[in-house]
């Protein structure tokens, strides 16, 4: 199932995607954030966390590739794999946790870590656009099916 693209005018219309995706959705979820550098992605993100409840503490992983974030009795996970060269460069990371029920994982430049991550649910697709950003959600598993219904796609 594919959404239409959205337009996001402004980074005010980014955050507030971010805030209405994780309104709507039940419990663990996996999202690729797919897009150039400067698409917004972490725009999102950041929104998203902070939407759950993880505050003003919500670092880009630029560098340390992952953080991670206690939201009540669930994990979150936010990666940026930008710097990645080979999926394999992420066992020392630790990433099995990624896979637990419940977990909430967004996932920056996944294609790097390609064979390394969870089964996605959800897939948004960044793009530059006329000044201002678009994006496309599409839904790989009933739980993305579900989310999208809920955002009215
Ligand atoms: P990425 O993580 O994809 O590299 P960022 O989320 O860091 O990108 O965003 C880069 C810049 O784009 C930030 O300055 C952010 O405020 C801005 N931005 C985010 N969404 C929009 C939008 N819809 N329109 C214009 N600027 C945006
Ligand atoms: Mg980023």
């Amino acid at each position: 199932m594919s959404g239409a693209e959205r337009m996001l005018p402004d980074e005010e219309a980014t955050l507030t995607l971010g805030r209405s995706v994780a309104g709507a959705f039940p419990g663990g979820l996996v999202a690729f954030l797919h897009g150039d550098l400067g698409a917004g992605k972490t725009t999102f993100a950041r929104a998203f966390l902070r939407a759950l409840g993880v505050g003003e503490r919500v670092k880009s992983p630029t560098y340390s590739l992952v953080e991670g974030y206690d939201i009540g009795d669930r994990r979150a996970f936010h990666l940026d794999l930008y710097r990645i060269a080979d999926p394999g460069e992420l066992e020392w990371l630790g990433l099995d946790s990624l896979a637990e029920p419940g977990a909430i994982v967004l996932v920056e430049w996944p294609e790097r870590g390609a064979g390394a991550l969870p089964p996605v649910d959800l897939e948004l697709y960044f793009r530059h656009a006329d000044g201002g950003r678009a994006v496309r959600l599409e839904a790989r598993t009933p739980t993305g099916r579900r989310l999208l219904e809920a955002l009215g796609d």
